[in-house]
């Protein structure tokens, strides 16, 4: 399929003063479009054509794995943010206190992660199939998908995502980060029974399939719903 920018759910200055629209319009506009062009130029001619972007995240290396997470990591970015300050919902504080004691303690946990990762990545929460939540560092384009992890929410720490707004202060983006997060988006994705996560390849899930075209489409329209 040919890939192309997904919507912003909020306009380019709506997460000002924590996120400048500056930064929007190169991280979303110009940082996210170029992974989605490099992307379609490389799956050309490829199986990979053919695949959607969780199916290439799990079964690709190299440059096409890169760019494919990295459209799924932004997409997913993105849409865990908003300029409406949300309330967390309760079965996410509950989730959140039951693998990590409180809030407060799962915040400071998540920002070091964040801080502590070196050079460029992504820090997550997700869940393991048994439900539990993690918090996991990832470098580069790494995604939690690829080791059957189901994510829940992420920071990106590259330094392209902050550096205009906050230079080399981390740290301080990290502390900010918490006030656009989307915690309805989170608990959304706590619930959603999708089969993100799961580290299934495509070949193991179409043997499952009796009818593989429709299955694909409510396939397809199931796992964007995790981004
Ligand atoms: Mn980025």
């Amino acid at each position: 399929m040919i890939f192309t920018l997904p919507p912003l759910p909020y306009a380019t200055d709506a997460l000002e003063p924590v996120m400048s629209r500056e930064t929007i319009e190169y991280h979303y506009g110009k940082h996210l479009q170029t992974y989605i062009d490099n992307l379609n130029r490389l799956i050309a001619g490829t199986p990979y054509e053919e695949a959607n972007l969780e199916e290439i995240i799990l079964n690709a290396d190299g440059p096409i794995f890169n760019n494919a997470a990295q459209a799924w990591n932004h997409t997913f970015f993105f849409n865990s943010l908003t300029p409406e300050h949300t309330e967390m919902p309760e079965k996410v504080r509950k989730a959140i206190e039951r693998d990590f004691g409180s809030v407060e303690t799962f915040k400071e946990k998540f920002q070091k992660a964040a801080v502590d990762l070196f050079g460029s990545g992504w820090a997550w929460l997700a869940k393991d199939k048994e439900g539990r939540l993690h918090i996991l560092q990832e470098p580069n384009a790494g995604n939690p998908l690829k080791s059957g992890y189901k994510p829940l929410l992420t920071i990106d720490v590259w330094e392209h995502a902050y550096y205009i707004d906050y230079r080399n202060k981390r740290a301080v983006f990290a502390e900010k980060f918490w006030e656009i997060v989307n915690w309805n988006k989170v608990a959304e994705r706590l619930e959603c029974n999708c089969c993100c996560g799961g580290g299934k390849s495509k070949d193991v899930q179409k043997t499952e399939m009796s009818d593989e075209a429709t299955a694909d489409e409510d396939k397809d329209a199931d796992e964007a719903k995790c981004r």
